[in-house]
């Protein structure tokens, strides 16, 4: 059986670059306490191990509730969040290490930027996801959110009001094109800003040609990451046989059994050890 493995698969710069920073804290120099915002990476492994640097995980009611001393450093995953966060940490002198990916602040002041100039802001993204809710606190919160078809049709808007349109950074790009066509469509003052990240764009070009080019598509990651089930959701439109798995375990219950092709790709938070592991999986080396 023939595996291609995609060049994108895995950490995407963001990802890693939070990863990293997280990964080089100095423990011994750093204030304690420390707390993480949330996940890091939608991935049960990676979170093991910054649980056993002695950082803790802390979501956001109880930092906001947390005084002064009981927070010593707060780290921002890539992810971002909104102003509120920064604001809090300066009241109770914690530190911060911030590891927003640059592409998410880059939207979170356009969201800033538009919603000061009178624009209503509208998000193509997943509703309740973290990404989304810290670009809607920099736009002043408030922001009309498009998840699917359904929130699409049911939006109304003053058609003299003013509307930007940003996209979740890992959001389908046809999705995010459509709702563009389809706002520009029924009102006059649409903006549109494409906002998806350029690995997101590389990725979903891509696996949707090894969906097409291969019998079967295994896509690795955790089912509560937005941007591995995005890439699953565009190959399974192409190829009916396609595979979500978390790690090689998983490869026990899909029947390959005549498959002459496979693909294999993975979501922007899935380790590389996870991946290198499904693959020999699939070799038959383990
Ligand atoms: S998907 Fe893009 S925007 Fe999101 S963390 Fe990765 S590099 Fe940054």
């Amino acid at each position: 059986m023939k595996i291609t493995l995609s060049q994108y698969a895995g950490f995407c710069d963001g990802v890693k670059r939070a990863y990293e920073m997280v990964a080089a804290l100095d423990m011994e120099h750093v204030k304690r306490p420390v707390f993480i915002l949330g996940t890091l990476v939608h991935n049960p492994s990676v979170n093991e191990k910054i649980e056993a640097k002695g950082i803790e995980k802390i979501e956001g009611e109880k930092f906001f509730a947390a005084r002064s001393s009981e927070i010593g450093t707060i780290i921002i995953t890539a992810h971002g969040t909104g102003p509120d966060v920064y604001a809090h940490a300066e009241k109770i002198g914690a530190e911060v290490v911030d590891a927003t990916c640059p592409k998410v602040i880059k939207v979170q002041r356009l969201a800033k930027i538009y919603r000061k100039r009178g624009y209503r802001i509208v998000i193509v993204g997943d509703r309740g996801h973290k990404e989304v809710r810290g670009i809607d606190d920099w736009g002043g919160g408030g922001a009309v959110i498009i998840s699917d078809e359904n929130d699409l049709k049911s939006m109304k808007f003053d058609p003299e009001e003013k509307i930007a349109v940003l996209a979740q950074t890992t959001q389908n790009e046809d999705f995010f094109r459509s709702v563009g066509a389809y706002l520009k469509e029924k009102y006059s003052a649409v903006e549109i800003l494409a906002t998806t990240c350029h690995t997101t764009h590389e990725r979903q070009i891509e696996i949707r040609k090894l969906a097409g080019e291969n019998g079967a598509v295994l896509v690795i990651g955790s089912d509560t990451s937005a941007n591995s089930k995005r890439l699953f959701e565009i190959a399974r439109e192409i190829n009916p046989r396609t595979y979500f798995v978390e790690s090689a375990d998983d490869i026990k219950n899909i029947d390959l059994a005549g498959m002459e092709s496979v693909a294999v790709t993975a979501g922007a938070s899935t380790p590389e050890w996870i991946i290198e592991e499904v693959v020999k999986c699939l070799a038959g080396d383990i």
